[in-house]
């Protein structure tokens, strides 16, 4: 499968005092057409800013510093202002945790998913009116010529996430950028979720890169999976090779701690020690203070990412 997306090298600082806070660190990563790729790791570690960064959305006073992004064979990086508004929404959608980021409360949901088909599309207010409608049953929202009138605070956290998911999909990108779609919901609702996620991924062609702290949803979903600590990537790997042979001690504590919570361990297993701060980030291997494998070498010296297996790599001087 070739590659729809190429991040190389990709460096993301943010203003700090006496210098830079390197939030993200010469992270590369790439999605093959049709794959979803899950991005783990704990807050903090830059896997949200990552995947801001391919739409040009960082945060100010935040800033991409270097690197590329390589979509359908160009460099998003050097795109004009004008050209990346075409890319945002048409090409590269994104769903968020929070439905309400992507929601206006003002407007109701049809008039928000038609404006975006009208602006790309050039499409008429009638036409942009019924796709809306056919992107909302396309999501499962029952009677959707009702709920196609409907505010966004009318409707259930679910339903919320559905509307906006049906927003993103109305533009049929190519990728879809899905950040911790699921993480405010409840069990039930969360795996109804999951699911659609994975019915229209299929039905659409698209590639979708998940962002998680949960390796629970992306055993579920994933083909691939780019663990990120501190800023940088520790670990990529298929799915099952993650689960079987994670070689990387970050990922074998997160393992570690996801396994003996579905077994109801009366101790939960944790990492122990936090995420560093990115005004403090420890030098050498950023994971050494909580690492039980740790050597006099992971104490100054980063430690780069190695292939240390057929599609295994990972950053870390036990290899
Ligand atoms: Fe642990 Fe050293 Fe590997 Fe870092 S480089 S994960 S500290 S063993």
């Amino acid at each position: 499968m070739p590659n729809l997306l190429d991040i190389q090298d990709l460096q993301v600082h943010f203003p700090a005092p006496g210098g830079v806070a390197k939030a993200v660190d010469g992270v590369s990563y790439s999605v093959m057409a049709g794959e979803t790729l899950g991005v783990v790791g704990e807050s903090g570690c830059g896997k949200t800013l990552s995947a801001l960064s391919i739409l040009r959305l960082v945060p100010p006073p935040g800033k991409i510093a270097g690197g590329k992004i390589v979509f359908e064979g160009a460099d998003l990086l050097t795109l004009s202002n004008e050209e990346m508004r075409k890319v945002r929404g048409k090409k590269i959608g994104m769903i968020f945790q929070e439905p309400m980021t992507a929601l206006n409360p003002v407007f109701t949901i049809g008039d928000q998913i038609a404006e975006g088909i009208r602006l790309h599309f050039g499409a008429s207010r009638q036409e942009a009116w019924d796709r809306a409608i056919e992107a909302l049953r396309a999501v499962h929202i029952s009677s959707p010529e009702q709920k196609v009138a409907d505010y966004p605070h009318r409707l259930s956290g679910g339903m919320r996430q559905r509307a906006m998911i049906a927003m993103a999909l109305s533009l049929s990108p190519a990728l879809l950028l899905a950040d911790e779609p699921t993480t405010a919901l409840d069990v039930t609702i969360q795996a109804q979720i999951l699911e659609l996620l994975a019915e229209l991924k299929d039905k659409f062609s698209m590639s979708v890169i998940l962002i998680t702290h949960d390796l629970g949803v992306v055993a579920q979903m994933c083909e691939r999976v780019v663990v990120m600590y501190a800023g940088r990537v520790a670990e990529t790997a298929p799915v099952r090779e993650i689960f079987a042979n994670p070689k990387h001690p970050y990922t074998q504590g997160l393992l570690d701690s996801v396994t003996s919570r579905r077994r109801g361990d009366g101790r939960l297993r944790e990492i122990k020690g936090v995420v560093p701060s990115l005004m403090d980030t420890p030098p050498g291997c950023a994971f050494h203070p909580r690492c039980p494998k740790v050597m006099d070498v992971c104490r100054v010296k980063i430690p780069e990412l190695k292939k240390v297996g057929k599609e295994t790599e990972t950053a870390c001087w036990l290899y």
